[in-house]
């Protein structure tokens, strides 16, 4: 079971496209429940919501075709945490550059697109990320989007020593650049299941 996290959870993933698998599997591995969703009605039972990985613009069209807009933005409302890793992070913001369709908007976050260019595709960088203790946390970002501005009541989590922001939180919502999945460190996904526990914001 995982430090600080008293109950075993129920953990969605939406799995329209993406690396859904290995949040499930990371999950899994903490002891928790972890639910691959397809169908809205699979949001009801949720504990808490993951949106992984992946192209954001196929996300994105597939969100619309299959009815998840409403219900995914209701399910944020609800006060659950919710995770957006990478393409999941362009998702949850009110504002992205180069999106050709609405995604969830719902954290007070701009982000940008690919925004490391295309030489630097895919990098790993330690990160000191507010509310994760023990240490730097390795963070694997691929093609991964940056954010470029944070507005109140959205905090910054993390940034890349260049400044550049990376992970941000808004109540309930979680936004981070990179792919917390891809490696063994499963601190962050501890700290997104604490959230729930922990509603009064981050660095407290
Ligand atoms: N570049 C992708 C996008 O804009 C995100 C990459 C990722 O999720 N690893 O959708």
């Amino acid at each position: 079971m995982t430090p600080g996290i008293s109950r075993t959870r129920t953990v969605g993933i939406l799995a329209l496209q993406g690396d859904f698998r290995e949040h499930r599997e990371m999950l899994e591995r903490m002891g928790h429940r972890a639910v691959e969703v397809r169908k809205t009605a699979q949001l009801e039972s949720l504990d808490a919501l993951i949106i992984p990985g992946g192209e954001s613009t196929t996300i994105a069209r597939l969100i619309l075709s299959n009815g998840f807009q409403g219900p995914l933005r209701a399910f944020c409302a609800t006060g659950r945490p919710v995770w957006g890793t990478c393409a999941g992070a362009i998702l949850l913001a009110r504002d992205v550059d180069r999106l050709d369709r609405p995604g969830i908007e719902v954290m007070d976050i701009s982000v940008h697109r690919n925004a490391f260019g295309r030489q630097v595709d895919s990098f790993e960088a330690d990160l000191d990320i507010a509310g994760v203790e023990g240490g730097p946390f390795r963070a694997v970002f691929i093609r991964a989007p940056r954010i470029d501005a944070v507005r109140s009541p959205a905090e910054v989590l993390a940034t890349l020593p260049g400044g550049a922001i990376v992970a941000a939180r808004q109540a309930n919502m979680l936004a981070t650049s990179f792919h917390p999945e891809l490696t063994g460190d499963d601190r962050l996904h501890s700290y997104f299941l604490r959230m729930a526990e922990e509603p009064a914001g981050v660095g407290d």
